[in-house]
């Protein structure tokens, strides 16, 4: 680290220690009550907007402070299963209106929820208990055309995408308006490390970044790359993936590329010249999250092994949405969700198992790799599974449901049971990171942008 950026970070480490604990993630109507509470208190110093409003009518709001001239964006519920943003939105609002310095050359932008359609879908894990087996059972993630995240216009080689939606839109149209300079998407993970993605390799900030990180005394995540086209630029920070690098990537292994979604918000904020970061956090930790030591099995027989395990989970889904899909309401984002999903999830075993093919066969996992490849089937059976088992069940509450879908629902339940069971035995080794300590490694990473973009400016 470099002297000139000790005075700021320690100033922003400082306010980021500050944040103040919680026992929930607020939903749509809390999140809108909170920032709405502000505007109430300090009519002088916020202007609040409409920028757009969710397919089933809800309104989308924007919340600008400071004086600029220089702007910033920040978004919240890119990912609606991804609450710690919304914390993040509400506390940069909070201390903007309290604290003058911070207002002070730069316009900051803050949308509370991008996504309050997909948000409310998840708000029945948002007030705890927060053990994965609870959050996963009530846990939605959009199609991918439908993430407000991966749905910005895209043409590249065969791939053409452009079905806007509003959300996505209206956040088009705040980034043409503004061209801001920096850009915080609000992402998280759910178990492992910490870790980040940026647009532009900035002088120092990796630095900053793994110091933020350790001042909260949680680990990076050193294990398996969320995708493999990731390029780091230092341990647990990245390049912002993109579409484009994706595509290449899939047809390089010789599969036909998705061309269901389109591209991030960050390459579409690029035309501005915007700087984008996103700082991916984890509700839970394990010991193995960081730990290099190397198994005694390969890489490659790990990655191949548990290429097979979920494989075979993704058949079982596969085939009970296949037969229950008939009876099961077309308008709902749930069907919708696992309609998009199911058949590009099981290209991933493929994916895997080629991949595994060019690894060096004489490289032993680490210990990380393994925990990570194995906790990917995991996560991918409880998320997707709770999805598929909400829509049965849903119809069946509904008082709607056609015969087939009851002995559907039940054997849905009982698999879904068994996953459950599996990960319940892995939750007594987690650890919960408290959230005011994930909002805080947000806070303090979008306030270290802001800074680091400028010394690069400069
Ligand atoms: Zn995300």
């Amino acid at each position: 680290m470099t002297s000139a950026t000790n005075g700021p970070l320690q100033s922003i480490l400082e306010r980021a220690h500050r944040v103040p604990d919680t026992d929930h993630f607020p939903g749509v109507d809390e999140i809108a009550a909170r920032l709405d509470d502000l505007v109430s208190n300090h009519p002088d110093l916020i202007a609040k907007r409409r920028i757009g409003t969710s397919r089933l009518g809800e309104p989308i709001t924007m919340y600008s402070i400071g004086t600029g001239p220089d702007q910033a964006l920040v978004y919240a519920g890119v990912h609606p299963n991804e609450p710690i943003g919304f914390w993040t939105a509400i506390r940069l609002a909070e201390e903007l209106c309290a604290d003058e310095e911070l207002r002070k050359q730069t316009r900051w932008n803050i949308i509370g929820c991008i996504d309050p359609d997909g948000a409310r879908l998840n708000e029945g894990w948002f007030a705890g208990p927060f053990n994965r087996v609870h959050c996963l059972e009530h846990f939605y993630r959009p199609a991918p055309a439908e993430q407000v995240e991966w749905s910005f216009p895209f043409q590249y080689k065969d791939a053409y995408f452009d079905q806007v939606m509003p959300e996505a839109f209206a956040l088009m149209r705040v980034m043409d308006e503004l061209k801001p300079a920096i850009a915080v998407s609000l992402h998280n993970t759910e178990l492992g490390g910490v870790y980040y993605y940026v647009t532009k390799e900035l002088e120092g900030f990796v630095d900053e970044l793994h110091a933020i990180t350790a001042s909260f005394g949680l680990p990076l995540d050193l294990g398996e790359a969320e995708s493999p086209v990731a390029r780091p630029l230092g341990p647990a920070v990245y390049e912002m993936i993109s579409a484009a690098a994706t595509y290449d990537y899939t047809e390089s292994l010789g599969m036909t590329p998705y061309s269901g979604s389109g591209a991030s918000s960050a390459e579409y904020a690029q035309r501005h010249g915007t700087v984008s970061l996103i700082a991916e956090l984890p509700y839970w930790t394990h010991p193995a999250i960081d730990d290099q030591t190397p198994t005694d099995v390969p890489y490659r027989e790990v990655l191949a092994a548990k290429a097979d395990a979920l494989g075979k989970d993704l058949d079982a889904l596969v085939e009970i949405f296949e037969a229950g899909r008939p009876y099961l309401s077309g308008d709902s984002q749930l069907v919708r969700a696992t309609a998009a999903f199911l058949p590009y999830l099981v290209k991933r075993p493929e994916r895997d198992r080629r991949r595994a093919e060019q690894e060096d066969p004489a490289r032993m996992a680490t210990v990380a790799e393994a925990f990570g490849l194995t906790d990917i089937q995991r996560s991918f059976r409880l998320r997707f599974g709770g999805m598929l088992l909400r829509a049965i069940e849903g119809e069946i509450a509904r008082g709607s449901a056609a015969a087939p879908l009851h002995p559907l629902g039940r054997r849905m339940r009982e698999l879904y049971r068994e996953w459950q069971d599996e990960a319940a035995s892995l939750d007594q080794e987690l650890r919960t990171v408290p959230i005011k300590h994930l909002v805080g490694v947000q806070y303090a990473a979008t306030l270290a942008l802001l800074y680091a973009a400028r010394r690069e400016a400069n």
